[in-house]
């Protein structure tokens, strides 16, 4: 232990670069996408529960072609 030494030149282009310590097994990811990642895990064992339905789409959000505009609707 203790052997590396303080800084190493790059292979490529010759540039020191000191040596940095990180913590081990941490992922250095953004808070966002570490939550839904969390919550993908967690929804394939308990799976949250819906209590009601969705809000329906307004009319008109969805553009209606032309040739099917007489057809019966639900
Ligand atoms: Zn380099």
């Amino acid at each position: 232990m203790g052997t590396a030494p303080a800084a190493v030149p790059c292979p490529d282009c010759g540039a020191v670069s000191t040596r940095t310590f990180s913590a081990p097994m941490l992922a250095r990811i953004p808070t966002a996408v570490s939550k839904q990642l969390q919550r993908a895990e967690r929804s394939a064992s308990e799976p949250e529960v819906v209590t009601s339905l969705p809000q329906r789409r307004t009319r008109g959000a969805v553009a209606i072609h032309p040739a099917t505009r007489r057809l019966p609707r639900p």
